[in-house]
Protein backbone atom coordinates (compact mmCIF):
# COMPACT_ATOMS: atom_id res chain seq x y z
CA UNK A 1 0.00 0.00 0.00
CA UNK A 2 1.68 3.35 -0.70
CA UNK A 3 1.39 6.14 1.70
CA UNK A 4 -1.43 8.78 0.96
CA UNK A 5 -0.68 12.01 2.88
CA UNK A 6 -2.96 14.70 3.45
CA UNK A 7 -1.31 17.29 0.75
CA UNK A 8 -1.11 14.49 -1.59
CA UNK A 9 -5.15 14.30 -1.66
CA UNK A 10 -5.34 17.50 -3.59
CA UNK A 11 -2.41 17.02 -5.84
CA UNK A 12 -4.21 13.86 -7.24
CA UNK A 13 -7.20 15.53 -7.34
CA UNK A 14 -5.73 17.73 -10.13
CA UNK A 15 -4.06 14.92 -11.96
CA UNK A 16 -7.06 12.90 -11.76
CA UNK A 17 -9.52 16.37 -13.69
CA UNK A 18 -6.34 16.14 -16.17
CA UNK A 19 -6.50 12.90 -16.88
CA UNK A 20 -10.35 12.96 -17.38
CA UNK A 21 -10.23 16.13 -19.35
CA UNK A 22 -7.36 14.35 -21.84
CA UNK A 23 -9.74 11.80 -22.83
CA UNK A 24 -12.83 13.60 -22.44
CA UNK A 25 -13.24 16.82 -22.73
CA UNK A 26 -16.86 17.37 -21.96
CA UNK A 27 -16.33 14.85 -19.31
CA UNK A 28 -17.51 17.45 -16.36
CA UNK A 29 -19.98 19.13 -18.09
CA UNK A 30 -21.40 15.46 -18.86
CA UNK A 31 -21.47 14.79 -15.19
CA UNK A 32 -23.14 18.09 -14.04
CA UNK A 33 -26.21 16.76 -15.60
CA UNK A 34 -28.91 14.60 -13.52
CA UNK A 35 -27.72 11.62 -12.56
CA UNK A 36 -29.60 8.10 -13.39
CA UNK A 37 -27.44 5.45 -11.96
CA UNK A 38 -28.89 1.51 -12.70
CA UNK A 39 -27.99 0.22 -9.05
CA UNK A 40 -27.83 1.31 -5.44
CA UNK A 41 -25.02 -0.27 -3.28
CA UNK A 42 -25.18 -0.57 0.48
CA UNK A 43 -21.77 -1.29 1.71
CA UNK A 44 -19.40 -1.35 4.96
CA UNK A 45 -17.65 1.60 5.79
CA UNK A 46 -14.18 -0.20 5.15
CA UNK A 47 -11.65 1.51 3.74
CA UNK A 48 -10.74 -2.12 1.86
CA UNK A 49 -13.85 -2.19 0.17
CA UNK A 50 -14.03 0.69 -2.30
CA UNK A 51 -17.43 -0.31 -3.95
CA UNK A 52 -16.81 1.71 -6.93
CA UNK A 53 -13.55 0.19 -7.97
CA UNK A 54 -14.36 -3.39 -7.43
CA UNK A 55 -16.79 -3.36 -10.24
CA UNK A 56 -14.50 -0.63 -12.39
CA UNK A 57 -17.46 1.74 -11.75
CA UNK A 58 -17.44 5.60 -13.11
CA UNK A 59 -18.95 8.25 -10.95
CA UNK A 60 -22.79 8.67 -11.75
CA UNK A 61 -23.16 4.91 -12.07
CA UNK A 62 -23.68 3.58 -8.88
CA UNK A 63 -25.98 5.71 -5.89
CA UNK A 64 -24.21 4.38 -2.49
CA UNK A 65 -24.76 4.29 0.95
CA UNK A 66 -22.01 2.31 3.66
CA UNK A 67 -22.17 2.17 7.19
CA UNK A 68 -20.06 -0.72 9.45
CA UNK A 69 -21.44 -3.81 8.68
CA UNK A 70 -23.56 -2.74 5.66
CA UNK A 71 -26.32 -2.73 8.16
CA UNK A 72 -30.45 -2.65 7.04
CA UNK A 73 -31.74 -1.04 9.87
CA UNK A 74 -35.49 0.07 9.60
CA UNK A 75 -35.18 2.69 11.67
CA UNK A 76 -32.43 4.27 10.23
CA UNK A 77 -33.37 7.30 8.24
CA UNK A 78 -30.40 8.08 6.12
CA UNK A 79 -30.78 4.57 4.67
CA UNK A 80 -34.58 4.66 4.36
CA UNK A 81 -33.83 8.06 2.62
CA UNK A 82 -31.59 6.75 0.36
CA UNK A 83 -33.77 3.57 -0.86
CA UNK A 84 -36.74 5.40 -1.02
CA UNK A 85 -34.98 8.07 -3.48
CA UNK A 86 -33.23 5.22 -5.17
CA UNK A 87 -36.54 3.37 -6.04
CA UNK A 88 -38.72 5.84 -6.06
CA UNK A 89 -37.12 8.49 -8.18
CA UNK A 90 -33.83 7.81 -9.89
CA UNK A 91 -35.76 3.97 -10.39
CA UNK A 92 -32.84 1.94 -10.45
CA UNK A 93 -32.92 -1.78 -11.37
CA UNK A 94 -31.18 -3.28 -9.03
CA UNK A 95 -30.30 -3.25 -5.07
CA UNK A 96 -27.11 -5.11 -4.01
CA UNK A 97 -26.10 -5.72 -0.30
CA UNK A 98 -22.44 -6.08 -0.35
CA UNK A 99 -20.45 -7.39 2.81
CA UNK A 100 -16.99 -8.66 3.04
CA UNK A 101 -14.80 -11.13 4.79
CA UNK A 102 -12.13 -10.18 7.66
CA UNK A 103 -15.10 -7.22 8.40
CA UNK A 104 -14.71 -5.61 12.08
CA UNK A 105 -18.16 -5.13 11.99
CA UNK A 106 -19.20 -8.64 12.33
CA UNK A 107 -16.05 -9.16 14.54
CA UNK A 108 -16.82 -6.59 16.99
CA UNK A 109 -20.56 -7.68 17.18
CA UNK A 110 -19.40 -11.57 17.81
CA UNK A 111 -16.87 -10.31 20.88
CA UNK A 112 -20.07 -7.95 21.88
CA UNK A 113 -18.76 -6.03 25.38
CA UNK A 114 -16.46 -2.82 24.85
CA UNK A 115 -17.18 -1.95 21.84
CA UNK A 116 -18.61 1.89 22.45
CA UNK A 117 -21.41 2.75 20.31
CA UNK A 118 -20.57 0.37 17.47
CA UNK A 119 -21.71 -2.30 20.00
CA UNK A 120 -25.17 -0.44 19.81
CA UNK A 121 -24.74 -0.82 16.13
CA UNK A 122 -24.21 -4.22 15.60
CA UNK A 123 -26.14 -5.45 17.97
CA UNK A 124 -28.84 -6.92 15.47
CA UNK A 125 -25.11 -9.01 14.00
CA UNK A 126 -24.85 -9.83 17.67
CA UNK A 127 -28.42 -11.75 17.31
CA UNK A 128 -27.66 -13.30 14.32
CA UNK A 129 -24.69 -14.85 15.65
CA UNK A 130 -26.80 -16.29 18.40
CA UNK A 131 -29.88 -17.13 16.08
CA UNK A 132 -27.20 -19.69 13.63
CA UNK A 133 -24.81 -20.83 17.02
CA UNK A 134 -24.96 -24.49 15.95
CA UNK A 135 -23.86 -23.72 12.91
CA UNK A 136 -21.25 -21.52 13.73
CA UNK A 137 -20.18 -23.33 16.31
CA UNK A 138 -19.15 -25.66 14.31
CA UNK A 139 -16.20 -23.78 12.40
CA UNK A 140 -13.38 -23.82 14.86
CA UNK A 141 -11.43 -20.79 13.36
CA UNK A 142 -12.33 -17.56 14.55
CA UNK A 143 -11.74 -15.51 11.64
CA UNK A 144 -13.69 -18.83 9.16
CA UNK A 145 -16.74 -18.47 11.58
CA UNK A 146 -17.26 -14.76 11.53
CA UNK A 147 -16.94 -14.36 7.54
CA UNK A 148 -19.59 -16.73 7.57
CA UNK A 149 -21.26 -14.71 9.54
CA UNK A 150 -20.50 -12.10 7.40
CA UNK A 151 -22.23 -14.37 4.41
CA UNK A 152 -25.18 -14.94 6.91
CA UNK A 153 -25.57 -10.89 7.60
CA UNK A 154 -25.70 -10.00 3.72
CA UNK A 155 -28.79 -12.14 2.96
CA UNK A 156 -30.67 -11.10 6.29
CA UNK A 157 -29.71 -7.39 5.27
CA UNK A 158 -31.06 -8.24 2.13
CA UNK A 159 -34.04 -9.66 3.49
CA UNK A 160 -35.02 -6.31 5.19
CA UNK A 161 -34.35 -4.40 2.17
CA UNK A 162 -37.22 -6.31 0.62
CA UNK A 163 -39.47 -5.96 4.13
CA UNK A 164 -39.30 -2.14 3.56
CA UNK A 165 -42.60 -0.07 2.96
CA UNK A 166 -40.88 1.32 -0.17
CA UNK A 167 -39.67 -1.93 -1.75
CA UNK A 168 -42.95 -3.79 -0.66
CA UNK A 169 -44.94 -0.08 -2.53
CA UNK A 170 -42.73 -0.86 -5.78
CA UNK A 171 -43.70 -4.97 -5.99
CA UNK A 172 -46.95 -4.07 -5.76
CA UNK A 173 -46.41 -1.07 -8.54
CA UNK A 174 -44.85 -3.80 -10.85
CA UNK A 175 -41.74 -1.41 -11.04
CA UNK A 176 -39.46 -3.06 -9.33
CA UNK A 177 -35.55 -3.22 -8.55
CA UNK A 178 -34.25 -6.89 -8.49
CA UNK A 179 -32.66 -7.15 -4.73
CA UNK A 180 -28.88 -8.99 -4.58
CA UNK A 181 -26.56 -10.24 -1.95
CA UNK A 182 -22.76 -10.50 -2.39
CA UNK A 183 -19.42 -10.89 -0.45
CA UNK A 184 -16.67 -8.83 -1.43
CA UNK A 185 -13.81 -11.96 -0.89
CA UNK A 186 -10.97 -9.52 0.63
CA UNK A 187 -8.38 -12.48 0.61
CA UNK A 188 -9.04 -12.98 -3.63
CA UNK A 189 -10.92 -9.24 -4.47
CA UNK A 190 -13.65 -11.62 -5.48
CA UNK A 191 -17.51 -10.90 -5.39
CA UNK A 192 -19.33 -13.65 -4.29
CA UNK A 193 -23.19 -13.65 -5.17
CA UNK A 194 -25.47 -15.01 -2.10
CA UNK A 195 -28.40 -16.96 -2.40
CA UNK A 196 -31.21 -15.00 -1.25
CA UNK A 197 -34.29 -17.82 -1.72
CA UNK A 198 -36.08 -15.57 -3.22
CA UNK A 199 -38.32 -19.17 -4.06
CA UNK A 200 -39.45 -19.09 -0.45
CA UNK A 201 -39.94 -15.45 -0.17
CA UNK A 202 -42.57 -15.38 -3.24
CA UNK A 203 -43.77 -18.40 -1.39
CA UNK A 204 -43.77 -15.98 2.15
CA UNK A 205 -45.50 -13.21 -0.22
CA UNK A 206 -42.44 -11.04 0.76
CA UNK A 207 -41.66 -11.11 -3.15
CA UNK A 208 -44.42 -10.97 -6.00
CA UNK A 209 -45.25 -13.72 -7.99
CA UNK A 210 -43.93 -11.80 -11.05
CA UNK A 211 -39.72 -11.36 -9.14
CA UNK A 212 -38.71 -13.79 -11.93
CA UNK A 213 -40.93 -12.95 -14.91
CA UNK A 214 -39.35 -9.28 -15.19
CA UNK A 215 -36.50 -9.63 -17.49
CA UNK A 216 -33.44 -7.51 -16.47
CA UNK A 217 -30.62 -9.34 -17.61
CA UNK A 218 -29.72 -6.24 -20.28
CA UNK A 219 -29.72 -3.71 -16.96
ZN1 LIG B 1 -16.79 -4.37 7.38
Amino acid sequence: MKDLNFQKLLKNNHSWIQEKLKNYPDYFEKLSRPQSPRFLMIGCSDSRVPITSLVKAEPGEIFIHRNIANQVNLNDINLLSVLEYSVEHLYIKHIVVIGHYNCGGIAAAVDGVNQGLIENWVSPVNELYFKHIDELSLIKEKNKMCDRLSEINVIEQAHNIIKTPVLQRAFKSGNFPKIHAWIFDIYTGKLIQQNINEEELIEKGLLPDSYFKFNNSKN
